[in-house]
């Protein structure tokens, strides 16, 4: 049985070509991809594709696109063997972590890739990133069962946990990077997977999607010298159920009295904040200084060494399903799916 893929195209610099007048990059059609990579039909696959209409720029994704992907899923999950989304790269790292919650007992591939140049340029990054997407959606292991279980995004020499990925560089074709968690595969001669790291999730209980995402959440980024005011306008945003507060090293933040009492204040009107930390790489530890240990006192989670673009989508996912304020505190402090540390 030849591997049967579906392709799911969205957008992004992948599927563009530059407009003859304004020399800008627009979205262009699916058909402009496949006749660009000829070799994809070397590969000896069942290849179908679903795109979306119009393809979009990813910095135009929101949380419908989201359960519109998801939806695709779902309805094709016994047809494929695997799923290759194609991205643009701006927020492909939060599309990852959106569908990693999203798809919920997930046990086939769900590859994500895009690329830095567009397809139809002579040193496209796409086509290499294409072909390898489309390998790994159909790697099986010796039992026969799908090598990734999982949400995956694919770029250059690595295969990354989606919702432990980042967007590292606007410029490099190397652009993806999980700080806190190994690649789940190296890309060079071959494939090399490391199945110490790649996730199986517990159980054979059929795939469950959810699709509402609950978008009355936000990011705050503490700066030195964050005025009261602004701390305190942000914090009663109408409507605001979770904030990511983006926190100095290892969870630290000031120790100001006004500061704790005003998020202690946001906490107990039901407001879940979950502490991230600003570095790039490690985590949350707020036991390690006392600038930290505040926040613990205030009721802010501790995030531990999840991404901002995980900690923001499972504060939506889980709002989306209308649990109750401690119900998701208590949830963004275990690991749901891969995306944070035990
Ligand atoms: N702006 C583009 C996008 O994210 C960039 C890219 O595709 O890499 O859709």
């Amino acid at each position: 049985m030849k591997p049967r893929i579906l392709i799911i195209y969205t957008g992004g610099t992948i599927g563009m070509i530059e407009n003859p007048i304004t020399r800008a990059l627009q979205p262009f059609d699916f058909n402009h991809l496949i006749d660009n990579v000829p070799k994809v039909s070397k590969l000896d696959y069942d290849i179908d594709h679903r795109q979306f209409e119009p393809p979009i720029d990813s910095s135009n994704m929101r949380p419908e696109h989201w359960a519109e992907i998801a939806v695709i899923i779902e309805r094709e999950y016994d047809r494929y063997d695997g799923f290759v989304v194609l991205h643009g790269t701006d927020t492909m790292a939060y599309t990852a972590s959106a569908l990693s919650f999203m798809l919920e007992n997930l046990h086939k591939p769900v590859i994500i890739t895009g690329s830095q140049l567009p397809i139809g340029e002579v040193r496209t990054d796409g086509e290499e990133n294409l072909i390898t997407a489309l390998q790994v959606a159909a790697a099986i292991d010796s039992r026969g069962e799908p090598m990734v279980q999982e949400v995956a995004i694919l770029f250059e020499n690595h295969l990354w946990r989606g919702n432990r990925s980042t967007k590292m560089s606007a410029d490099n074709f190397d652009a993806f990077k999980s700080n806190n968690y190994p690649p789940l595969a190296d890309i060079g001669l071959g494939i090399e997977f490391d199945t110490d790291a790649l996730y199986r999730s517990p159980g054979h209980r059929p795939l469950k999607v959810r699709h509402v995402m609950d978008t009355a959440v936000m990011v705050l980024e503490v700066t030195p010298g964050l005025p009261e005011y602004t701390l305190q306008h942000l914090l009663h945003t109408p409507g605001i159920k979770g904030i990511v507060l983006k926190t100095f090293g290892a969870g630290n933040a000031p120790t100001d009295k006004w500061f704790l009492k005003a998020l202690n204040d946001a906490v107990a009107r039901g407001i879940v904040i979950v502490n991230v930390t600003q570095c790039v790489n490690g985590g949350v530890d707020d036991t390690r200084y006392e600038t930290g240990n505040g926040l613990a006192t205030a009721g802010v989670v501790s995030g531990r060494d999840i991404t901002v673009e995980a900690a923001i989508t499972k504060l939506m996912y889980l709002f989306g399903m209308n649990l109750e304020p401690n119900v998701v505190a208590n949830y963004m402090r275990h690991n749901l799916c891969g995306e944070i540390s035990d």
